[in-house]
C-alpha cells in the first residue's frame, strides 16, 4: 500500500516554509490529539501528522524524502532512531503541556494546589504590621496509612501489568523502523502498585483533610488587596512533588478619621475662623499619638500639611510615607450673643466687596493631592 503523502497529510504545499509546517501540525495536532477527539481513527491520524511533521520539520530528512519518497527514509543506513520517540513529548514540546497534558506520566511529580485566604486588618494592624492566627484547611498527609494509602498491616502490591513502573511501552512496526509509544497503565492508573486494602481513614487517597491553625506574620505597610505569600504552605503534591502556596489577601477595614493613600495617611482637620485668620499651635492625631502644627495667619481651606514620615511604613524598604494634614475651615452656625457682636462689628470694617476666585476649593486640593 502506498504511503500517504507528508505534504497532503499537513495540508501544505510541498514549498512550505518551516513556519507553514509547524502552523499546519500543530493546528491539525489539536485537531486529533486522541485526548481531545474521540473519533475512532483519530489515534491514527494523529500518528500520521506526527510522523509527517518529524520528518519535514527536519531538513536533511525532508531534502531525501523530496528526493526518494518515504523508501529514501527508509534505506537510509542512519535511519533516525525512532523508538526513543515518545510522541506525547513532541506534543508537549510544542503546546506547552508540561503540567495539563493529558498524556503526561500521571506517576510524574506534580506541584500541589495553591490556597488563598482573606484576613482582615485594622487601619493601625495595615500600618505597623501583625500576627495572625488563621484556620487553614488543606489535605494533609493521611495520619492513619502515613500517606500509603493501605490499611494499616497492609502493604501495596506491585502492579503486575506495568510491573511498577507506572507506564507501559506498546512497540509498533512502521516503516521508519519500530516505534515505541508509551501510556499510563490502565491497571494502576501509573501509581505503580495497587492498594488492595485501602486505608479506612482516606480511603486510599494517603491524604485526609485538616483544619490547622497557621500563624501569619504581616508586615507592617500592607495594604487593601495586597497578598502575602507563605511559600510551600498550599496543598501538598502529588508523587513527591512540592507543596502549593498558601496565599493571605489583606483587607483593611476603615478608620474613624485616618484615610490611606499609598503609603500616606490624609486626615481631614476642622480648625475654627479664628484659628486660621490669625494662626494658631495645635495638636494634630498622628498614628503615634498628638503631634504639634503650627497653622501660620492667613490660612485658607483646603491648605495641606505634611507631617514628613508620620505615614504608613513603605513595603520591603526602611522608608515611611507622611501625613497629610487636609484644612478644612469650620464656620460658626451658632454665636453666642458676644460673639454675634464681634462678628458684627468686623463685617463693618471688611467691606461688602465680593470677587470670583479662579479657581475651586475642590481643584486646589485635587492638585495637592494629585487627583
Ligand atoms: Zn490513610
Ligand atoms: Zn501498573
Amino acid at each position: 500500500m502506498a504511503k500517504p503523502d507528508y505534504y497532503e497529510i499537513l495540508g501544505v504545499s510541498r514549498n512550505a516554509s518551516n513556519e507553514e509546517l509547524k502552523s499546519a501540525f500543530r493546528t491539525l495536532a489539536r485537531k486529533y490529539h486522541p485526548d481531545v477527539n474521540k473519533e475512532a481513527d483519530a489515534e491514527e491520524k494523529f500518528k500520521e501528522i506526527n510522523e509527517a511533521y518529524a520528518v519535514l520539520s527536519d531538513p536533511e530528512k525532508r531534502r531525501i524524502y523530496d528526493q526518494y519518497g518515504s523508501e529514501g527514509l527508509n534505506g537510509m543506513g542512519g535511519v533516525p532512531d525512532w523508538t526513543n520517540i515518545d510522541f506525547s513529548d513532541i506534543f508537549g514540546e510544542f503546546f506547552g503541556f508540561g503540567a495539563g497534558g493529558a498524556r503526561q506520566r500521571q506517576n510524574a511529580p506534580r506541584r500541589g494546589a495553591d490556597l488563598s485566604y482573606a484576613v482582615t486588618l485594622t487601619f493601625e494592624e495595615a500600618i505597623f504590621g501583625v500576627e495572625k492566627e488563621i484556620d487553614v484547611t488543606r489535605d494533609e498527609v493521611c495520619s492513619t496509612c502515613n500517606g500509603s494509602g493501605a490499611e494499616p498491616g497492609t502493604t501495596p502490591t506491585r502492579c503486575p501489568t506495568c510491573g511498577g513502573k507506572g507506564e507501559v511501552r506498546q512497540v509498533r512496526q512502521t516503516f521508519l523502523g519500530s516505534m515505541v509509544q508509551v501510556t499510563t497503565c490502565p491497571t494502576c492508573n501509573g501509581r505503580g502498585e495497587i492498594i488492595n486494602t485501602p486505608c479506612h481513614t482516606c480511603k486510599g487517597r494517603g491524604l485526609e483533610r485538616k483544619t490547622i491553625k497557621k500563624t501569619v506574620s504581616i508586615p507592617g505597610g500592607v495594604d487593601n488587596g495586597n497578598q502575602v505569600r507563605l511559600a510551600g504552605e498550599g496543598q501538598p503534591g502529588v508523587n513527591g512533588g512540592p507543596h502549593g502556596n498558601l496565599y493571605i489577601e489583606i483587607r483593611v477595614k476603615q478608620h474613624k478619621f485616618f484615610r490611606r493613600k499609598g503609603n500616606d495617611i490624609l486626615l481631614d482637620l476642622n480648625i475654627n475662623v479664628a484659628q486660621a485668620t490669625l494662626g494658631a499651635d495645635i495638636e494634630v492625631p498622628t498614628l503615634e499619638g498628638p503631634a504639634k502644627l503650627t497653622i501660620p495667619s492667613g490660612t485658607q481651606p483646603g491648605k495641606v500639611f505634611t507631617l514628613r514620615g508620620k505615614g504608613s511604613p513603605i513595603l520591603h524598604s526602611g522608608g515611611r510615607g507622611d501625613e497629610l494634614v487636609i484644612i478644612n475651615v469650620e464656620v460658626p452656625t451658632k454665636l453666642t450673643p458676644e460673639q454675634r457682636k464681634l462678628f458684627e462689628e468686623m463685617a463693618a470694617t471688611l467691606g461688602t466687596e465680593v470677587r470670583p476666585q479662579e479657581k475651586s476649593f475642590m481643584d486646589k486640593l485635587k492638585e495637592v493631592l494629585g487627583g
